[in-house]
């Protein structure tokens, strides 16, 4: 895939990895955290890297947003450490 640039921090991602399945391509409306900043970022239809605005996050399922949160808590425990 093309590296994408993240909308808060603007480091360039050269990986991608899925929530759920390891070697998932990304698609339109999905969701990525950046490893850097640790802040969300949406595919839009062209699959560019879009910042999420609010209502996106308030229709958020509450156990997606709760697992959004353990994996951004993992990810700040692993920067922590390096
Ligand atoms: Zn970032």
């Amino acid at each position: 895939m093309d590296n994408k640039i993240c909308p808060h921090c603007g480091i360039e991602m050269s990986q991608y990895q899925g929530l759920t399945l390891p070697d998932t391509t990304p698609s339109a409306g999905d969701i990525i955290i950046c490893a850097a900043c640790l802040n969300l970022s949406i595919y839009d239809k062209d699959l560019n890297l879009t910042k999420p605005d609010e209502s996106i996050l308030k229709e958020m399922p509450k156990e997606f947003k709760e697992d959004l949160d353990l994996i951004i808590k993992n990810l700040k425990k692993q920067n922590e450490q390096r």
